[in-house]
């Protein structure tokens, strides 16, 4: 021991990602001015690339943004003050989507599933069964509870129950991670960012509408400037954004779709969820236990032994062994370890985190035998091939 190089810095937290090569050479290229012919062209295949990702016939814009400002443009584009929503909050993303709203003065009510729990789809449904809502907010992934919602029910239950109700999604850290068809399954908005399993630089946000949200923009009230999704509509269709783009990382965004889409989709979220599968079954292997109840692919949350230091473990991790894991936060700080399984992750990566991890827990105190870590690596190695 060790038995992977735990001198080679890994990044396997859930955002931001380890970039391919192929990105950080596209990231690294001259800058040239975004009204120019040539960037024209990245600007339409990336829209397009865009559309291919979302699975939508629906224009997909990009925001110069983080994830959270794609949050807000639903938002701010989508409904008026007064307005009355319900928020699915599964822990601190849909508890940060609930207090936008509230900023601006739309009637929130809140769906509370306790983090790490499965949402149950029979109290989901009599919620809505209580009143009309303008619309419904929630996580498809929770990041920081590592769950996954089951949103094509959800959607399900949403047309039954309600007649003009949105269904809005933070898909930042489920697209190309998980199947989200979003025509398909009647997703009304639609978010991501860049960071995720787009392994890009943080900065940018893609957010597309349905019809029927984008006929709701038509009367909404909300105030709005930088982040108006009408008037960056016009611009894409002049073939311009309509601040200036983020040239760099919008090429390099349009490297990565056709990487994306030379493997497919299809590869591209099995690849994720082999690697979520291999650190689950790992932790277990360590007798450890998995944090959520619906596990999400794009990210792992491991249930640390009670009374362990795992804010101490955390960095030890990344000092001795090179290893970047994010903790738990609110009430699941030092509780729980995050493993992302999204970006130019290497099978070697998802080995050396769990390799890292049990050697981290036997310098905390743990037991933690040599053949508990080669049994925990080899069932590992198994779900990665
Ligand atoms: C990362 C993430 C966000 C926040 O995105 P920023 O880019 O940090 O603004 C929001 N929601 C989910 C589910 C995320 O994973």
């Amino acid at each position: 021991m060790p038995l992977h190089d735990l001198e080679k810095y890994r990044l396997m937290a859930p955002g931001p990602v380890p970039m391919s090569e192929k990105v950080q050479k596209a990231l690294a290229l001259p800058m040239i001015h975004h009204r120019t012919p040539e960037f024209d062209e990245i600007l339409k295949q990336a829209l397009e690339g865009l559309k291919w990702i979302f699975q939508t016939e629906q224009p997909v814009l990009i925001l110069p943004t983080t994830g959270s400002g794609g949050m807000e443009a639903a938002l701010v584009n989508t409904l008026s003050q007064g307005d009355e929503i319900l928020c699915v909050v599964s822990g601190k993303f849909g508890e940060r989507w609930k207090t936008m709203a509230d900023i601006y003065g739309v009637k929130t009510e809140v769906f509370n599933v306790p983090w790490g729990e499965s949402l149950d789809l029979t109290k989901f449904e009599n919620q809505l069964k209580q009143k009309p809502y303008k619309a419904v907010l929630t996580q498809v992934s929770e990041t920081s509870t590592a769950t996954l919602n089951p949103i094509e029910q959800m959607s399900q239950l949403i047309k039954r129950t309600q007649t003009s109700a949105l269904f809005m999604v933070d898909a930042i850290s489920a697209i190309g991670c998980t199947p989200l068809p979003m025509d398909q399954w009647g997703l009304d908005v639609v978010v991501a960012g860049s960071q995720k399993a787009f392994a890009l630089p943080t900065g940018l946000s893609f957010v597309a509408l349905s019809k029927k949200a984008w006929a709701a923009n038509s009367t909404a009230k909300l105030p709005r400037f930088y982040l108006d999704l009408k008037l960056e509509l016009e611009a894409n269709k002049r073939g311009e954004t309509h601040f200036s783009s983020q040239v760099l990382i919008i090429r390099a965004l349009n490297a990565a779709l056709q990487d994306f889409r030379s493997s497919g989709l299809e590869t591209m979220i099995r690849d994720v969820e082999k690697r979520a599968n291999a650190t689950r079954k790992a932790a277990l292997a360590l007798g450890l236990k998995i944090f959520s109840e619906s596990p999400s692919p794009s990210v792992t949350a491991v249930r640390l032994p009670d009374g362990l230091k795992g804010a101490e473990l955390r960095s030890l991790i990344e000092q001795k062994y090179k290893v970047t894991l994010m903790g738990g936060q609110d009430h699941m700080k030092g509780k729980i370890l995050r493993f992302g399984h999204m970006g130019a992750i290497t099978p070697d990566d998802v080995l050396a985190s769990i390799e890292a991890l049990a050697l981290g827990l036997r310098e905390m105190g743990v037991e933690m035998p040599d053949k508990t870590i080669v049994a925990a690596l080899s069932v590992a190695r198994e779900a990665l091939s």
